[in-house]
């Protein structure tokens, strides 16, 4: 993470995973299954890895730039062994994308050692930096994760529990956190649990907490429920017990990990993402049908909801878009002549599939709209008799301050745009977006759910300096 600037949109705003493993039994080792569990949350960050281990009252650190099986080659993990460990991989804008802002961070001090990985965005992080720095606490990064295990180490002496709850009560904004000491292992989610955590068992080894249950999965363990908004888990040698920190918890998680960043096989607060997917795709279908021979997704995040969109009207779902899986992230590309280059080699069609046909494409999402006119250009290049484009997210036209990366507010198509004049813009016959109202009705997570809708309201779960 970095410095939010509220006044400054072009700050990098980043999503992230994390993971933590505690064994029971001190002479196993846990950092193969946070290495694994690292593989299973790649989609959540490919710029740098890394991982933490407790073993004997000493904590080691490995850490690179790059994907998980890049950073940790055979070797590299040799000398990183421990019954309890962390884990975090994180993506951010290319700007930043410096070995010293890579997680966890590790500080050792007089009374032992902590390390911290954090997905989300402190919104008050500057505040708090200034006010360590004044109490002469150096920092070594930009990160704002920095800010969170300076106040811990600072409040340390008080106790885990105490350091714990006094640096939660301080910082502001989004964090799933997980923290390792010399003897445990934390978890702990904002009072709004803006970012995804879960808790899972292991059998009667140990356990797990990830930022998405696929990571669960991967390790063989059972999904026991979330880590709750405003809660503290805290796991060690005498076993699991855990703690509310904050009096006003209102849960609101952030709708986008479901329609975008999750990967479908998760289940994020009961919501199972890929049925929200599918569910979306046929709210989709009944607020804006269209006439259509087939029905294609763009790969990964759209697939399912153009399965949905085609179950729904009874029309034929069929790929129609290869996704290229070994270009990277055309997103987060520092410019727009470099970001469409990427889109161009991207995705390509299967002109068989489309040709002469009326097409329906739907993606997941329109932000800058760079993806969507390439697709429906190439629709046509490839002989599709029309092209009309439905959206499962509503128009995303306000910046997300909570830990995605969003681009400058007047980089946003929709910001300020009617749907027709994006469509125009895009090229396509007829466009839609799912409503708001659609999208919760898809994210059926029982009578407590709430979630963040802010990059398409402007509303945000908490206030934002520079915003409404
Ligand atoms: P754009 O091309 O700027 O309109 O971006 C929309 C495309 O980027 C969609 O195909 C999404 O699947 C994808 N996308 C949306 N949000 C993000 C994000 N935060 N990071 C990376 N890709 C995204």
């Amino acid at each position: 993470m970095k410095f939010l600037n509220a006044s400054d949109e072009s700050g990098l705003r980043e999503e992230c995973g994390v993971i933590g493993v505690f064994l029971k039994d001190e002479e196993k080792d846990a950092v193969p299954l946070i290495y694994r569990g690292l593989l299973s949350l790649q989609h959540r960050g490919q710029e740098s890895a890394g991982i933490a281990a407790a073993k004997n009252k000493v904590i080691e650190l490995r850490k690179g730039m790059g994907l998980v099986s890049e950073v940790f080659g055979q070797a590299s993990l040799e000398n990183v062994k421990g019954s309890a460990a962390i884990g975090h991989v994180r993506y951010s804008t290319a700007g930043a994308s410096i070995i010293d802002n890579a997680q966890p961070f590790v500080s050792r001090f007089k009374l032992g050692s902590i390390a911290v990985a954090h997905n989300g965005t402190l919104t008050n992080a500057d505040v708090v930096r200034e006010l360590l720095e004044d109490s002469g606490i150096g920092f070594t990064s930009s990160s704002d994760s920095e800010v969170i295990i300076n106040l811990i180490a600072k409040n340390y002496r008080k106790g885990l529990e105490r350091a714990l709850t006094d640096t939660i009560q301080f910082i502001k904004g989004s964090y799933a956190l997980v923290v390792l000491t010399d003897d445990a292992l934390v978890a702990a989610r904002d009072p709004n649990g803006i970012r995804p955590l879960c808790l899972g068992a292991l059998g009667d080894r140990g356990w797990i907490v990830a930022s998405e249950s696929c990571a669960i999965d991967e390790a063989g363990g059972a999904l026991l429920r979330d880590v709750e908004p405003g809660e503290v888990v805290i796991i060690n040698g005498e076993g699991l017990h855990s703690f509310t920190f904050s009096e006003k918890t209102t849960r609101a998680v952030c709708a986008f990990e479901f329609v975008y960043f999750a990967r479908p096989d998760s289940i994020i607060d009961k919501v199972d993402v890929y049925g929200a997917r599918i569910r979306a795709g046929k709210i989709l279908a009944r607020e804006s049908p269209a006439p259509a021979d087939l029905v294609i997704g763009v790969p990964d995040s759209g697939v399912p909801a153009a399965i949905g969109y085609g179950q729904a009207l009874g029309v034929p779902y069929g790929l129609g878009i290869v996704k290229n899986k070994y270009i990277g992230r055309t997103f987060i590309s520092p410019s727009q002549a470099l970001r469409e280059k990427a889109v161009l080699t991207k995705h390509n069609v299967i002109a068989s599939e489309v040709r002469g046909k009326r097409v329906v494409i739907i993606d997941d999402s329109i932000v800058r709209g760079t993806t969507s006119k390439r697709l429906v250009a190439i629709l046509r290049g490839a002989g599709a008799k029309e092209v009309h484009m439905r959206v499962c997210s509503p128009p995303v036209c306000c910046p997300c301050y909570f830990g995605i990366d969003t681009p400058h507010r007047k980089d946003l198509i929709s910001n300020g745009a009617s749907v027709q004049r994006v469509c125009q813009s895009i090229g396509a016959d007829s466009l839609a977006f799912i409503s708001v109202e659609g999208l919760l009705e898809s994210l059926d997570g029982g009578p407590e759910a709430g979630y963040c809708l802010g990059c398409f309201t402007g509303e945000y779960p908490i206030p934002v300096p520079g915003e409404g």
